[in-house]
């Protein structure tokens, strides 16, 4: 059907692929040809599970009928027009349905269009907040280290990969990095210590600061792109209480975690945090368009409100903020939720694949698989007793990963940490194969 070659030697031609070296690109090259399920094909007609739910979003499968017809439906009516000063009819009931699902107390909803779109807003959202209530001096954010909340400049100065972040440090402004309860890398290895010796880093940072702060930004429940790492209980909570103590702002990035993904439809819930600022992209739309939001609070809506002579307009947008056809698959997307009793049943198939995944733990490099929801990361080290990793130019995730491939599933490693993340919608049966293609790439090449 497809002219594999051509196709091939166009792609390396022609393309820039993101977050990807080139050179890499041109020695594995890989073209989808389309999606069935939990399953992707190549233009070979070769078939992959998506083991990462094409990076982290696809919720009911490739080809869903339910979300293929909400898009027909809508292209009938119109495809995109702009949300600048009017708006349209599924950004509005959208609008309506998110705020009845994510946590209480957050009842408006900013539309864009990716999940670092939708943190930048979060961030300049925060930062006026307090400049329209006159509270000028609070300037700057709280981050934590490791943390990734996207590529845009904003994004990126509130992000903590050294490897992904620093090269751009002269173009950031400044944030406050306090340290994340990585529990497998703390001394001690006791996630009690580790919790209080994060907490009071980050207390101490408050009490200093809190007057220059606008906000603190966290990845709920589990860092993602910072190597699938868990918090433990009664941190996410413990931050939340102390950025209400110290009068700062809490930014809550569900771009990874929202609709599901950790057997809650939204992180904070686990931990009943509410939030004053929460971003969600990626699952929003069932892994079909990009839309993205930020959801924020009635006060902090009203510190905007005004006659426009205020100056106090939130002046940020983007062309494609609130497409049609965007908001109509997501209210698809979320109406199957409901139907499908979906969150329930993510629990469920966590609680299935717990024990499976933790058997990789004892494989000879295999360090620690964490888990929360059907989110899940396995961490490979040269030496488990001393938990060293292995040299860096080894690049054994990427090996790891290239072979999983070869086996039949697709999936991106973060470093060393191989990522597990599949549709919410795989079966057990599913599940298992996938886990056990990601044993045997373990096996053959660690
Ligand atoms: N925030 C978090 C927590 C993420 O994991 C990501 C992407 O992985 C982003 C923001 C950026 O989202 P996007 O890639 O849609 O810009």
């Amino acid at each position: 059907m497809f002219d594999h070659q051509a196709l091939i030697e166009k792609s390396k031609q022609y393309l820039w692929l993101p977050f990807t070296q080139m050179k890499d690109y041109d020695q594995h090259p890989l073209i989808i040809a389309s999606g069935e399920g939990v399953c992707l094909t190549d233009t070979q007609g070769k078939s992959y599970y998506d083991g990462f739910s094409s990076v982290w979003l696809n919720v009911h499968g490739h080809r869903k009928a339910e979300l293929d017809e909400a898009i027909r439906k809508q292209l009938e009516l119109i495809a995109h027009s702009t949300l600048l000063g009017m708006t349209n009819v599924p950004a509005t009931l959208l609008a309506e349905k998110l705020v009845e699902i994510t946590p209480p107390g957050l009842t408006r909803v900013f539309y864009s269009d990716s999940g670092a779109e939708a943190v930048e807003i979060a961030l300049k959202m925060a930062f006026q907040y307090w400049q329209n209530i006159g509270q000028k001096e609070k300037q700057t954010f709280i981050t934590m280290k490791n943390g990734y909340h996207g590529d845009t400049i904003g994004a990126v100065s509130v992000g903590a990969i050294d490897l992904f972040h620093q090269i751009y440090q002269p173009l950031l402004f400044k944030s406050f990095k306090v340290p994340y309860p990585y529990v497998y890398r703390h001394p001690s290895r006791d996630r009690e210590q580790c919790k209080q010796d994060c907490l009071q880093a980050l207390h101490h940072v408050l009490q200093e600061h809190h007057q220059q702060v606008a906000a603190l930004i966290v990845e709920p429940m589990i860092q993602g792109a910072g190597g699938m790492i868990t918090m433990p209980p009664g941190f996410l909570s413990e931050v939340a209480r102390l950025c209400r103590e110290f009068d700062v702002l809490l930014i809550c990035d569900e771009v990874a975690t929202g609709f599901g993904r950790t057997g809650r439809m939204f992180a904070c819930e686990h931990e009943a945090v509410r939030p004053d600022i929460m971003t969600v992209a990626k699952g929003i739309t069932g892994g079909y368009l990009p839309i993205a939001a930020t959801l924020t609070t009635e006060t902090i809506y009203e510190a905007f409100y005004a006659d426009y002579t205020e100056l106090k307009t939130f002046f940020h947008g983007h062309s494609y903020t609130g497409n049609q056809l965007g908001c109509a698959v997501a209210l698809a997307n979320l109406e199957l939720f409901e139907r499908e009793n979906l969150v329930e049943q993510v629990a469920e198939k966590a609680a299935f694949i717990a024990p499976l995944l933790q058997e990789l733990a004892s494989l000879d490099h295999v360090g620690e698989v964490r888990q929360i929801g059907l989110m899940a990361g396995v961490e490979l080290v040269q030496d488990k007793e001393t938990r060293q990793p292995f040299a860096w130019e080894n690049r054994m995730g990427y090996r790891v990963s290239l072979k999983m491939r070869e086996l039949g599933m697709l999936t991106r490693p973060m470093g060393d940490v191989l990522v597990f993340m599949p549709p919410l919608c795989s079966t057990r049966e599913e599940l298992q194969e996938m886990i056990s293609i990601m044993r045997q790439a373990i096996e053959q090449v660690t």
